[in-house]
């Protein structure tokens, strides 16, 4: 029988069909006898289904402009971090 880490290992091949009849096999047949790797593996799948059937126009407006504003505010923060890391000049200098 494989170990947990090995079947996980093998997870993304397995939900995309790359693993030969044999993998499959031993895969399936840990997936019977561990319920905490079938557990994972259901969740990993339903999660790949939800990315992959999602498309940012299915979004409701108010979830895309808050995801994008979510992303805008933490690449300005990430931004900031870097410049204030490197003490880099800056062409346009605001009064502050
Ligand atoms: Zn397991």
């Amino acid at each position: 029988m494989q170990s947990c880490r090995e079947v996980i290992d093998l997870l993304t091949e397995y939900l995309e069909g790359g693993l030969a009849a044999e993998g499959r096999r031993a895969f399936d047949a840990h997936m019977a006898l561990c319920p905490a790797c079938l557990e994972f593996l259901e969740s990993v799948r339903k999660t790949r289904a939800a990315v992959s059937e999602l498309r940012s126009s299915d979004l409701p407006a108010e979830m895309h402009r808050n995801l994008r504003d979510f992303l805008k505010r933490n690449l300005r923060a990430k931004a900031k971090n870097g410049r204030a890391a490197r003490r880099a000049p800056r062409k346009r200098s605001r009064p502050s």
